[in-house]
């Protein structure tokens, strides 16, 4: 009875944020944008050097066969970010830039890593590309992030003197309809709702950014999503990266290089911070890319991964992935079982007891046991897939990959542990273990939205053609 009181006593001493901190980790995401599953040391790279990427795999677990749940950034985010396929709440495509339409995002029944952790005391920032909704109401700060520094499009331009705009909407009121698409690239920065004035190369004004909410959080249970939008195109790097990549022919291929370098010095920043202020082992850190590299745009290379962004071959889904933890993940690790970005909303909650609510079970699960050793099974008896536009359907049951492309009548199985990179359809000398996984796709998908929840960005785009075309022609008048 005593010792209770003392500790009660002590514990009362202690700040409310002390007492969280003391048992609850802080999580860091560093996600990259279109990087290829080939550009990172860790998977054999021998053109693009990135050690600090490396330390995330080297000094804890590499995930072999780690998978986004789609093809292309938007819905990648949305599956990543609630830990649920993103079909089910129709975020099928990428939402357009239209700061009117408030279908054009997250909806907002869904629950994000950052609102699933408020509740259980943690502190939340976002710290680049959004992508979820540039609707006042889907913006970060309206989403559980207490911090967000960056910017609400799919893409922006990496150098100050480009960034023009106040916001999304002045972009898009320019007269000239050819300075409309992307002008959204242009806005300035963002810091909250502040509009601000900024002076470096983008990447390192996000890893900046990083350090210093680190830095402000120390004494608080933390969750950073340091999202960069590096190196996704336009293909823009400063000359002392460049100058850091001379081994490469000089062309895109460097400057995509020197752009994961500013990266992977930001990953360096980001890590020895978290070693100076003794948080170290108390923090979880994942990286990885929220597709595959669109190897002719930004000259990425997927490695032997068939296809690219976009794709339902391996090539679009199947990215560079790892996890690190000091003392509690296994250092050095290779883990071969099918993983997914869904997973680390789950690992979150899993190693928080954060509540999740019942009508929106999560897709994803907690991976802790699994790269412990406790649990040895493969975490996922199946993964899924589907581009609604495309028709495409796609699934991975152990080493069983399915991809169904329904306009017509496509099918592809194919045996992933002989066959990478997808070069031998099995599904005539194998179509009973096809069709028994398509009827898994079939009813997985007979879950999921019927309809998109939005117009995308390539309808948008369709239509802006439309009013360009209109535009010259009247100029010809
Ligand atoms: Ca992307």
């Amino acid at each position: 009875m005593k010792i209770i009181k003392k500790l009660l006593v002590a514990s009362l001493l202690l700040s409310s944020a002390q007492l969280f901190a003391a048992d609850k980790p802080n999580f860091i995401i560093i996600l990259t944008d279109d990087q290829g599953y080939a550009d990172v040391g860790f998977n054999g790279s021998k053109d693009i050097r990135t050690p600090h990427i490396d330390r995330i795999a080297n000094e804890g677990t590499k995930f072999n066969n780690g998978y986004v749940s789609y093809a292309v950034c938007g819905p990648s985010r949305a599956g990543l970010l609630t830990g649920r396929y993103q079909g089910r709440f129709g975020f099928d495509r990428n939402p357009h830039m239209d700061p009117t339409d408030i279908t054009s995002g997250m909806p907002l029944d869904e629950k994000m890593i950052s609102e699933v952790l408020k509740p259980v005391g943690y502190t939340s920032s976002i710290i680049g590309k959004w992508h979820m909704g540039s609707h006042p109401e889907l913006t970060p700060n309206k989403r559980g992030f207490d911090h967000f520094y960056g910017f609400l499009a799919g893409g922006h331009r990496y150098f100050p003197e480009d960034l023009i705009y106040k916001d999304i909407a002045e972009g898009l009121a320019q007269e000239n309809p050819k300075k409309i698409w992307t002008s959204w690239y242009y806005t300035k920065l963002l810091e909250n709702d502040k509009r601000i004035e900024t002076d470096e190369y983008l990447t390192d004004e996000l890893s900046n950014s990083a350090v210093e909410f680190i830095k402000r959080e120390k004494d608080n249970p933390f969750f950073l999503y340091l999202s960069y939008n590096a190196p996704h195109t336009p293909l823009q790097a400063s000359q002392e990266y460049l100058d850091r990549n001379k081994h490469i022919p000089k062309g895109k291929r460097r400057t995509y290089a020197a752009m994961i370098t500013a990266v992977d010095d930001g990953v360096g920043r980001v890590l020895a911070t978290l070693d100076e202020l003794g948080l170290d082992d108390n923090t979880l850190v994942f990286f990885l890319s929220d597709n595959g590299g669109p190897e002719k745009k930004n000259a990425s290379d997927n490695g032997e991964l068939r296809g690219h962004k976009g794709d339902y071959f391996e090539g679009g889904i199947h990215v560079p992935f790892a996890m690190r933890w000091p003392g509690k993940v296994p250092a050095g690790q290779v883990y071969n079982n099918s993983i997914s970005s869904l997973d680390i909303l789950a690992t979150f909650a899993g190693l928080t007891n954060a509540p999740i609510a019942k009508e929106r079970p999560l897709d994803g699960v907690n991976l802790m046991p699994y790269v412990t050793g406790k649990n040895t099974e493969a975490p996922h008896d199946i993964l899924f897939w589907r581009n609604f536009d495309k028709g495409i359907v796609a699934a991975r049951s152990g080493n069983n990959k399915t991809i169904l492309f329904k306009k017509n009548q496509k099918k592809h199985l194919y045996n992933l542990d002989k066959d990478l990179s997808e070069t031998t359809n099995l599904y005539k000398a194998n179509t009973e273990t096809y069709n028994k996984q398509q009827a898994e796709m079939t009813s997985w998908e007979s879950e999921l939205a019927t309809e998109p929840a939005f117009k995308g960005l390539l309808m948008a785009k369709k239509a802006h053609a439309k009013k360009l075309k209109e535009y010259k022609n009247k100029k010809k008048k």
